[in-house]
């Protein structure tokens, strides 16, 4: 009897892995087979590092475009500005 107790408390130690369906500790927070993070508090705060660094780089691509449309609309303006003041 108390071996298929024990028996019955391995199998509850231990939980699929979402990503590769293979079995992994219940506890275990990163997956032994492919590396996935199982654990979801941990996956939630690795995402949103990951956000934030994807989000970073957007800001820094948006900033250089803004850049250079602000500097040809600049332009642009002074062109027209000139253009207009020029007497006919
Ligand atoms: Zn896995």
């Amino acid at each position: 009897m108390e071996t298929d107790q024990n028996k019955e408390v391995v199998q509850e130690a231990t939980k699929k892995c979402p990503f590769c369906a293979e079995e992994i500790k219940a506890e275990a927070i990163k997956c032994k087979h492919c590396g996935a993070t199982v654990d979801a508090k941990v996956r939630k705060l690795e995402d949103k590092k990951q956000n934030k660094s994807k989000e970073g780089l957007f800001l820094q691509g948006m900033n250089l475009g803004c850049g250079i449309i602000m500097v040809i609309v600049i332009i642009i303006i002074v062109i027209v500005i000139i253009a207009v003041s020029m007497p006919h």
